[in-house]
């Protein structure tokens, strides 16, 4: 009996059906790039309006708190939208879906006012892959995008250390006051350290060095020790020897008369003072009516060392919703000021952002019967690990064309070809043609 293999040629019922899913994939494709632009518009407006700064520590944060976005691809979701703002052309061509995201996100790596529009002709142009290889080229080029990156980064509380170009580390910053405060005194210690070194020196014909190059010694100095003697990030209590004079009144109750000041005297708030006693070390002074010191207590920990790993065991860093942050402080739930007891029930693991929130902006946090932690906004609203998710329609994908088309965009199963689709692209000729750097030196 004669066998015959089975190849059955494609009907053409078959193909069209597998051309039309095709077409109908790169169709709701071009529809979801048209969308992703409007959600960009909408995470720029809630990022410039600060709608994230309600104790999350960046708007990438709160993305991913609140739509379970990774975290890399919530901190490029909002770099995209922030470089749209000044790229129309750009931020028009994913709004009509003709640019995919990728491609886009690609580009606002690099692109200026200036080279949208040459930029996007390559985008255009180029599959995703050689948009990124003409990205990765052009910035060899064109360096002072980093440099315009870094830039945009220095902003609020910072530092900055890099190297400049003559091989020098430059550090440059802004730390909070209570920081900088932890900064400043452990550049005097190391001063000191470095002064005795060089009096008990033999050669004492060495210049003196200017407060500046003395303040350079420091910084080194501490690095080299921080370095040497290994950096605990599990106790807070002995890293941070902020001294605070508060009256105990005021810690027990921040609206009890008072006061509370640093050691050089600066003013600081009672919830900050709390906040700061939340988890040190500790030493009681009584004072006589003239402020007399009578009587100083042993330092003791608020946290003992045992009791610190185990709710570092526990908790594996900052509780608070959405953060990611693995080190952090020992937060009272009930302050220990207040009668509060330092047990593990009582105590959750805060970074300090979020230490912050809890003791000075208002969030609020307790253990619920169960052991779970509940936080609430400062107005009163729970703020849930994960948030829900919002219910969406089972017609989806149809209403996403239908707003698309609402908004007048012509979308179909051509619209994010790129318009080269069958000529291979030279990533080096589309650089040398598109940069103008390339072009001014180009013969
Ligand atoms: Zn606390
Ligand atoms: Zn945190």
């Amino acid at each position: 009996m004669e066998t015959r293999s089975l190849v059955v040629p494609p009907t053409p019922e078959v193909t069209d059906g597998i051309d039309r899913l095709g077409d109908e994939i790169a169709e709701l494709s071009a529809h979801l790039e048209a969308a992703s632009a409007r959600l960009l518009d909408l995470i720029r407006e809630f990022d410039r309006r600060g709608g994230w700064n309600n104790g999350f520590r960046s708007c990438a944060h709160w993305l991913a708190w609140r739509v379970g976005m990774d975290l890399g691809a919530a901190r490029e979701r909002v770099r995209v939208a922030r470089a749209l703002h000044s790229l129309p052309g750009l931020a028009g061509a994913l709004a009509r879906g003709e640019l995919s995201y990728a491609k886009v996100r690609a580009l606002t790596r690099v692109a200026t006012p200036e080279t949208e529009e040459r930029l996007l002709a390559g985008g255009r142009a180029g599959s995703a892959c050689q948009v990124e290889r003409i990205v990765r080229g052009w910035r060899r080029v064109d360096r002072s995008a980093e440099t315009r990156e870094t830039a945009q980064r220095h902003k609020h509380r910072a530092l900055h250390v890099y190297q400049d170009e003559d091989g020098m580390v430059v550090v440059r910053g802004r730390l909070t006051p209570e920081e900088g405060s932890v900064l400043m005194q452990a550049l005097v210690a190391a001063r000191e350290t470095l002064y005795r070194r060089a009096c008990g020196a033999d050669d004492v014909s060495e210049e003196t060095s200017s407060m500046e190059q003395q303040q350079a010694d420091a910084l080194a100095l501490l690095a080299e020790t921080a370095l040497h003697h290994g950096i605990d990030p599990g106790a807070p209590g002995e890293r941070y020897q902020v001294v605070v004079h508060v009256d105990a009144a005021v810690l027990a109750d921040a609206a009890a008369s008072g006061q509370s000041l640093l050691e050089d005297g600066a003013r600081v708030s009672a919830e900050t003072s709390q906040r700061l006693a939340c988890d040190a070390t500790r030493v009681v002074m009584r004072h006589d009516a003239e402020g007399r010191t009578v009587e100083v207590g042993a330092r003791t920990r608020t946290i003992p060392p045992a009791l610190r790993r185990a709710l570092h065991h526990r908790d594996r860093g900052c509780r608070f919703p959405g953060c990611d942050v693995r080190f952090g402080q020992g937060h009272h739930i009930r302050h220990w000021a207040a009668g509060g007891p330092t047990t593990l029930s009582n105590l959750a693991m805060l970074c300090r952002r979020h230490h912050r929130a809890v003791h000075e902006e208002g969030y609020r946090v307790e253990r619920l019967p169960d052991g779970a932690l509940r936080f609430r906004t400062p107005h009163g609203h729970p703020l849930p690990d994960v948030p829900a998710a919002p219910a969406i329609r089972d017609d989806a994908a149809q209403l996403l064309r239908t707003q698309n088309d609402a908004a007048g965009l012509r979308v179909n199963a051509r619209t994010l070809c790129p318009i080269a689709l069958w000529e291979p692209l030279d990533v080096g000729w589309a650089i040398d043609v598109l940069h103008p750097r390339a072009m001014q030196t180009a013969p």
